[in-house]
């Protein structure tokens, strides 16, 4: 379940080198090679998922479980304070290598990133419409 022409494909299943942090039968967790800040590490499923839509639901479950595994381990060994998780999907939303994955970001005083979007205002009425659209039978 691998793509030839996907880079991230080559870097899980160890055809191309990469700072390995951690590796199973399922995931690899590399180092970020444009990190956000001292520690920026992406979560790596080994088959070729194009983003959280085609990821199965025990692929996910496992990648949150890693996740929270890496943020505790690697919060402790880098002295961060916060940790952000960030996963992309499509273009429109950031994505720019179509293979799922997740970034660990970890957090410093004065690190000088900003993770985050601009509130707009809403009204009770806006709500109200968005979560029927969302939840209608
Ligand atoms: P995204 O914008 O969510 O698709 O994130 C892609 C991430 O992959 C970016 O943070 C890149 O810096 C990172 N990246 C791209 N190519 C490589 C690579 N060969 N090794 C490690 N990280 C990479
Ligand atoms: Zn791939």
């Amino acid at each position: 379940m691998n793509d030839v022409n996907c880079i991230f494909c080559k870097i899980a299943n160890g055809e191309i080198p990469s700072q390995t942090l951690y590796e199973d039968d399922t995931f690899r967790v590399i180092l970020d090679l444009g990190p956000a800040t001292k520690g920026h590490a992406l979560i790596l499923p080994k088959s070729h998922y194009r983003n959280l839509y085609d990821l199965p639901e025990e692929t996910a479950g496992e990648a949150m479980k890693l996740a929270k595994k890496m943020a505790i381990m690697m919060s402790e060994r880098l002295g961060s304070e916060g940790f952000n998780l960030v996963q992309n999907n499509g273009d429109l939303a950031g994505q720019t290598v179509f293979h799922f994955h997740m970034h660990l970001i970890p957090r410093y005083r004065a690190d000088g990133q900003t993770i985050g979007w601009k509130p707009q205002e809403v009204t009770q009425e806006e709500l109200e419409a968005v979560k029927e659209q969302i939840c209608q039978e």
